[in-house]
């Protein structure tokens, strides 16, 4: 008979007030979070000052989470423009540097202050979510030097749940697989791809993945986490893995639980999905880009551009835990393109194309008509087909499914798309 796991991986929370309050309490209390770090950054954080006074505001013009739309957001390449005019750390941090006990830095680069004690609560969310329990031991492959990761987050939030941290850091495989054996590791912590190439060490060492090795629980981020791969790894393994979404400046903003059921986002951030453009938020179900507020006083972000584009839904999730959820990453605001007044991307032009198994290649192109947008999906199929009016109708309403947009389909001879082409060809001029 099989070793039966005498914990209990799939029942409880990490915080249970938090994790299950009813939406409207979440809200109340997102708001009260919300207010309390706007008046302490504004008071502690030149930066956030800076911002608020560069548009007239005043810290109670934000009362809650609505009200953020006023204030504009930061991106990425702000923060690095902004720490180097005003080093280290442009103004965002919210503590004096002598109060704080690491300072890391991440590629940019971006210098991140670290806390005396470590507050934050997502990274651990996900974790017990995803069936890490007090008592497992677990390797930490992600790089414990300078960046904040792995020692300040990762680390930190197995120790909040109670388990054993093996610092293994990245690389050196062969001894990932001997520590995971001796100590009979249950946890594992890394990219998904560096898991199969432990697994696939494991393997070339003669090793039984099941008997001589004890992992039950993985915890991935920082790569995409295709599904292909995922059930490989776990059914080789007999593990369980759930990814995490987050950024080095800000956190955890996303975690899945055992339903894989898209990404809870964490307590102890405002995640608003907002045009591109205008960023202005959008409602559940519609794409835009994932922007995050943190309510961390020692790094006080309000209004952090990921550059991400995602979907919130609010949809009740059958683990009981009642936060909205980021349903996936669907790509990069920069690859968007905005097609009479809607935004295309090229995660939806790979969504159509995967509900067809004919296609083989297809481009996106977009052009202008008669002043008017055009979208043409150019199909290759993988071979000729009896009833090729019939799947151009079907492809056609697949893209209105998805894209909420109308296009032509064209189906264009076998082996004329060239390899590594852009999925979306925005080819209007604007004179
Ligand atoms: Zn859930």
């Amino acid at each position: 008979m099989p070793k039966q796991d005498p914990m209990d991986r799939t029942s409880g929370f990490l915080k249970k007030n938090l994790e299950t309050m009813p939406p409207k309490k979440r809200l109340e209390y997102l708001n009260q979070k919300l207010r309390g770090i706007i008046q302490y950054a504004y008071k502690n954080s030149s930066a956030f000052k800076n911002k608020l006074d560069s548009v007239g505001l005043k810290p109670r013009d934000i009362q809650k989470v609505k009200d953020l739309e006023k204030i504009p957001i930061t991106k990425k390449a702000d923060l690095v423009a902004l720490q180097k005019k005003n080093p280290p750390f442009g103004g965002f941090e919210g503590i004096p540097i002598s109060e704080m006990r690491r300072i890391y830095a991440s590629p940019g680069p971006i210098y991140e202050p670290g806390e005396m004690e470590y507050v934050e609560l997502g990274w651990a969310q996900g974790m017990y979510a995803g069936g890490f329990r007090p008592g497992d031991i677990v390797i930490n492959t992600f790089s414990y030097h300078m960046v904040p990761f792995a020692l300040h987050m990762v680390d930190n939030s197995l120790y909040r749940i109670g388990c054993v941290v093996i610092p293994t850091g990245v690389g050196n495989t062969e001894q990932q697989v001997n520590v995971l054996k001796t100590f009979r590791a249950t946890g594992f912590c890394g990219t998904p791809s560096f898991l199969l190439t432990i697994t696939e060490k494991a393997e070339e060492m003669g090793l039984d993945l099941k008997k001589d090795l004890n992992l039950k629980v993985g915890f991935v981020a920082a790569e995409m986490l295709p599904e292909s791969l995922r059930s490989k790894l776990e059914e080789k393994l007999g593990m369980t893995i759930r990814q995490t979404y987050g950024t080095a400046d800000i956190g955890c903003l996303g975690y899945e639980c055992l339903m894989k059921n898209g990404m809870h986002v964490p307590d102890d951030k405002i995640v608003e999905i907002v045009d591109p453009e205008t960023g202005k938020q959008l409602e559940p179900g519609k794409t835009g880009e994932i922007v995050a507020t943190t309510f961390n006083k020692i790094y006080p972000f309000i209004r952090f551009g990921t550059g991400d584009l995602s979907v919130l839904t609010e949809t009740p999730c059958p683990c009981g835990r009642t936060s909205p959820r980021l349903i996936k990453i669907l790509g990069r605001v920069d690859q968007v393109t905005k097609v009479r007044g809607l935004f295309v991307h090229p995660g939806q032009a790979d969504e159509v194309a995967s509900r067809h198994p004919q296609i083989a290649r297809y481009q996106v192109v977009v052009m202008r008509k008669e002043e008017k947008d055009e979208m043409i999906f150019r199909v290759e199929l993988k071979e000729e087909i009896a009833e090729p009016e019939k799947l151009k109708v079907e492809i056609e309403k697949s893209i209105r499914d998805v894209m909420k947009l109308r296009s032509e389909v064209e189906f264009i001879p076998k082996g004329t798309t060239p390899e590594g082409i852009k999925k979306i060809d925005d080819q209007r001029t604007w004179e």
